[in-house]
């Protein structure tokens, strides 16, 4: 790795790079394609200036002790295992 440090979220797709959710109580790393978490975090309003805000992110462990990092595309396991996206309401009503 370089010394360049992202400054947006957008960077990290542009140089190659993967964003790692890392769990400090039970050491697991979700790895999120950056355009996915771009879009997500326009949608959401929240700040795409890197490092990449931690505190949006939970473990599947439930901790909320999480950092972001950088992992490179090439650290991809190939094939990449099935993604099972979670249920998503179509829309909510109140009353
Ligand atoms: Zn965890």
């Amino acid at each position: 790795m370089g010394v360049r440090k992202p400054k947006t979220i957008g960077d990290y797709g542009k140089w190659g790079l993967d964003i790692g959710v890392r769990c400090r109580a039970c050491g697991r790393t979700a790895v999120f394609d950056a355009a996915e978490v771009t879009k997500f975090f326009v949608a959401k309003r929240w700040s795409l200036v890197a490092p990449v805000d931690a505190s949006h992110f939970r473990c599947a462990c439930r901790s909320r002790a999480v950092e972001t990092i950088a992992v490179a595309i090439e650290s991809r396991p190939k094939p990449l295992p099935p993604r099972t996206p979670p249920l998503a309401p179509l829309y909510i009503k109140v009353r």
